[in-house]
């Protein structure tokens, strides 16, 4: 690669001056990324800038402009965003954070957009049932608008063999999950491991046991690390639910959830999976946009629009663990999410419909 002219004078003029002495003293300051969940329709994404703190400073309150994230109007286009969640940086290291946030209006309530809000007060009211969730984020990579591992023309071989598979006619972009692991458990986050998947390119990583805000808390920010690391890498990861058509699975979002009635027997396990038939569409409508491109009865899938539960049954909306069935005690796996859905409205849907039933049936 060949400079400019107008780069060589700068690089010239660089060179002239101290740049170590320049540099020193600049341990006075860290970064922040303030990272938050924008209105785009139907799925929102994330955003994120850098705000510049003195060393040892508490994170402010900070602002963006809600007009060029579907969260405000041109003419009346702030929005205040208020730190809940940070964690070391793992990408820039030292002293640097992570910070996600909550978005509000200028005049102190929450957006619209702010799911993570709404959660709040249903969290509280039922903290003393303990709900555990653990949630399986299954995602796509893409490099020049195709599946990592798919062909320039047609297909790769059909599936079976990628699955926790192993060897490079196997396994497309392992070096991208190592990389997001490390730095997720460099952060703090409640990773619990990490699987390839059933379709070439596709992968999952598992955030949890966790409380019911913190799973979405660190479900987000993985998501934000996943999203950066691969942009060093050139590649993409998707959420897309059905990121192929055809013969290849979709993409969902398990969600594991227990509460400590549930934890201690199976009564409350068979509760909270007939609490759930009652609301079933309720919930598929909050399950993450082109849910039933997903959910149509194939590919380890039940169909959008009939609601089952049974034991070790992977073709169920719910499945109840083999082992749970054992040990008449455990964690239920709601199967429906989409690889899209917001982990704080699964949240709340899954603690208002559970726990209040459970406290209902005086199993709590
Ligand atoms: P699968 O067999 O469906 O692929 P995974 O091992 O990928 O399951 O994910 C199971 C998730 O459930 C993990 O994140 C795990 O931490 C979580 N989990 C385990 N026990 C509980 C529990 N009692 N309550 C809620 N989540 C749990
Ligand atoms: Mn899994
Ligand atoms: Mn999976
Ligand atoms: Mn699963």
């Amino acid at each position: 690669m060949t400079f400019t002219n107008g780069q060589q004078v700068r690089n010239a003029r660089l060179a002239a001056c101290d740049v170590p002495n320049l540099l020193e003293g600049t341990h006075v300051s860290y970064k922040a990324e303030y990272i938050w969940i924008d209105g785009t329709e139907p799925t929102a994404r994330l955003r994120s800038k850098t705000r510049i703190l003195a060393d040892g400073a508490d994170l402010p309150d900070w602002g963006f402009d809600g007009s060029s994230t579907n969260q405000a109007p041109g003419d009346n286009s702030d929005c205040v965003l208020k730190p809940v969640f940070s964690c070391p940086d793992p990408i820039r290291g030292g002293e640097n954070k992570l910070v996600l946030c909550e978005v509000f209006l200028v005049d102190g309530t929450p957006h619209e957009t702010n799911t993570r809000a709404k959660l709040r007060p249903i969290a509280e009211q039922y903290a003393a049932q303990d709900s555990w969730y653990g949630i399986e984020q299954e995602y796509t990579f893409f490099k020049d608008g195709r599946p990592l591992g798919f062909p320039e023309r047609g297909y790769p071989a059909p599936q079976g063999f990628y699955y926790c598979g192993v060897g490079a006619d196997e396994v497309f972009g392992r070096d991208i999950v190592e990389a997001h692991m490390d730095a997720c458990l460099a952060a703090g986050l409640k990773l619990s491991g990490i699987n390839a998947e059933v379709m070439p390119g596709q992968w999952e990583f598992q955030i949890g046991p966790a409380g019911t805000l913190e799973v979405g808390d660190h479900m987000w920010v993985a998501r934000w690390l996943l999203y950066r690391i691969a942009e060093d890498h050139d590649v993409s990861a998707t959420l897309d639910p059905k990121p192929v058509e055809g013969d290849w699975n979709g993409a969902g979002a398990h969600t594991n959830f227990s509460t400590k009635a549930m934890r201690e027997g199976y009564d409350a396990i068979i509760t909270a999976c007939e609490a759930l038939a009652e609301k079933a569409q309720e919930h598929v409508a909050g399950y993450g946009a082109d849910i039933e491109r997903r959910l149509t009865g194939m590919h380890e899938t039940a169909p959008w629009s009939e609601f089952s539960y049974g034991v070790s049954d992977r073709g169920a909306s719910v499945r109840i663990p083999w082992q749970v069935e054992v040990d008449k005690q455990g964690y239920i796996e709601d199967r429906r999410p989409n690889a899209n859905v917001d982990p704080y409205v699964v949240a709340r849907l899954i603690t208002g419909t559970c726990c209040a039933a459970l406290e209902k049936a005086g199993q709590v």
